[in-house]
């Protein structure tokens, strides 16, 4: 069996430093087979990450930018070389088609070609006659050692938010990525190691809680970035902050998608196909909520929804023409399930139901077919958590403050869609609604990376968010430096006891 071993720097022993034991299992989700077996880490693993981090961290700070930025340019020619490979390895472990996995990717090395502009990003701010003969200037300065842990669901794009901003900048990162498809995360750092980042920069280190708590207690580690779901990342946050050190901890989501009466409903429907079902549904920014305003757009939006999810086409991660595949495993695959039939005994009607499906020569494979659920109203428990399966959910709006109403008042505040004609409606709906991403004809508003990715509510704890400047300004600290330089002789020190002015 294939052994997945950390990415530490120096590790003889079989990649582990303490003699570990504990394994994980990694499926692949297509047969429901395990493919592999995970080292899951220990205190000892990540004290020997954390040595090596320590050791290569101030010659890295002290890398000019520039070269940093040339380390990141290298990444991006070395990992597009390597496309076929990477979305393979990550599809095979996750289930996503393979043209999604190559979106996965990409959209993280959006990130990393952000960080090509380190220099620009890093000059600082400067004011020259701030007081007589006094200027002031600052400086970003990287923290030292910092931390990711993150989803299975994006499991190139989330580890690639974090650490192409932290290593840019001049720190140490160590990774933990998602022990149910780590193989991916350790070819990244591979490529890094190729595109000649030093050794001890960028480290991956497997495990489950017991290394997350390690991480989190570490008193080497400044700073903690996580992605996962909102129990866990209040958890994170709570201890994390409680240990001192800064932390970022984006969580669950149940974005809507509200469709307005002058909509484009065949537009919509596509879109919504894809935003609903696309990976499985298992994405946080995917549409999982409809919000038809209005009985007509209901009754319209409803009947163009039936065949349009009956035409989809699950199959195995590498069918070209699968709109979706597997989800991760069968412990996911009963948990979603489980919430249809919730659903179904709280009273919403479920039109089309994807329980039992099986795909003929993979009937061991982790598949659900789409289900559509309608009349689900706000009370209903299936309404308010995230299923994070191929499940679109009908909440029907009487009028467009309803439907503002809806997403704003959910627990969760990560993405919001409006389908509309109308400018008025779409930038009134953006200015209203308590949600952190909004789309306006734009299902899946994913910031693009020289923006900034984050929620609002129970889907992000903290108050910095991922990439763009957000995630600059995460991983460094400012220093703010004062300078004079008198021209001779010593002031007579007559205000010494008094604050200093600049009037
Ligand atoms: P998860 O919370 O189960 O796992 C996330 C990370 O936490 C993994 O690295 C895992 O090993 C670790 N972990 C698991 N159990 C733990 C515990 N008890 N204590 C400490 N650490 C633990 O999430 P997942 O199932 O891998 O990913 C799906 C979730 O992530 C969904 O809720 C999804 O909405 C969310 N997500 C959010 C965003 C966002 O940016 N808001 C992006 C992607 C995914």
């Amino acid at each position: 069996m294939r052994i997945i071993d950390h990415h530490i720097a120096g590790l003889a022993n079989g990649g582990a430093a303490g003699g570990a034991t504990r394994t994980g299992d990694v499926f692949d989700p297509n047969t429901g087979q395990v493919q592999a077996t995970v080292r899951l880490g220990t205190q000892a693993d990540l004290d020997t990450a954390i040595a090596a981090a320590q050791k290569a961290q101030p010659g890295w700070a002290a890398t000019n930018p520039q070269r940093r930025a040339r380390v990141m340019f290298e990444f991006k020619r070395l990992v597009e070389l390597h496309m076929d490979e990477l979305a393979e390895l990550l599809s095979s472990e996750h289930g996503k088609v393979i043209a999604d996995s190559k979106g996965d990717i990409q959209r993280g090395l959006e990130v990393i070609e952000f960080c090509c502009g380190i220099p620009h990003v890093l000059k600082g701010e400067y004011t020259q006659g701030a007081g007589p003969g006094i200027d002031v200037y600052s400086m970003r300065q990287p923290l030292g050692i910092g931390a990711g842990i993150t989803p299975f669901n994006f499991p190139a794009m989330i580890p690639l938010w974090m650490s192409g901003v932290a290593i840019a900048t001049g720190n140490a990162f160590i990774l933990k990525p998602s022990e149910r498809d780590p193989s991916v995360p350790v070819r990244l750092a591979e490529l890094f190691r190729e595109a000649g980042l030093p050794e001890g920069i960028l480290q991956v280190v497997h495990g489950d809680k017991e290394m997350v708590d390690a991480i989190l207690d570490h008193p080497a580690i400044s700073a903690v970035s996580f992605v996962g779901s909102s129990d866990i990342a209040h958890y994170v946050y709570k201890r994390g902050v409680a240990a001192g050190k800064r932390v970022q901890a984006m969580g669950g989501a149940k974005n809507h998608g509200i469709v307005m009466p002058d909509a484009d409903l065949d537009q919509v429907v596509a879109d919504l196909s894809g935003a609903a079902f696309g990976s499985a549904g298992e994405r946080c920014m995917a549409l999982p909520v409809v919000v038809p305003v209005g009985e007509k757009t209901a009754i319209a939006l409803r009947e163009k929804l039936i065949p349009a999810i009956a035409a989809l086409r699950v199959g195995v991660s590498t069918d070209k023409d699968a709109h979706y595949g597997p989800v991760v495993n069968a412990a996911h695959r009963a948990r979603i399930e489980q919430w249809i039939q919730t659903g179904v005994d709280e009273g919403a009607e479920l039109v089309v139901d994807g329980r039992g499906f099986a795909l003929q020569g993979h009937e061991k494979g982790f598949f659900i077919g789409p289900s559509l659920f309608d009349h689900v109203t706000p009370s209903m428990e299936s309404y308010k958590e995230e299923i994070f399966g191929p499940v679109l959910q009908i909440v029907r709006a009487d009028d467009f403050d309803h439907a503002v109403r809806l997403p704003s008042e959910h627990q969760y505040g990560n993405g919001v869609a409006i389908f509309t004609r109308n400018g008025h409606a779409a930038r009134e709906f953006a200015a209203r609604v308590n949600v952190g991403m909004v789309g306006i004809n734009v299902p899946i508003p994913v910031p693009v990376a020289y923006h900034t990715f984050g929620g609002w509510k129970r889907s992000a704890f903290g108050d910095t968010n991922q990439h763009g400047m957000e995630g600059v300004k995460f991983w460094t600290k400012v220093k703010t430096v004062t300078q004079r330089w008198p021209d001779g002789g010593v002031g007579d020190g007559a205000n010494a006891f008094v604050i200093p002015t600049m009037g």
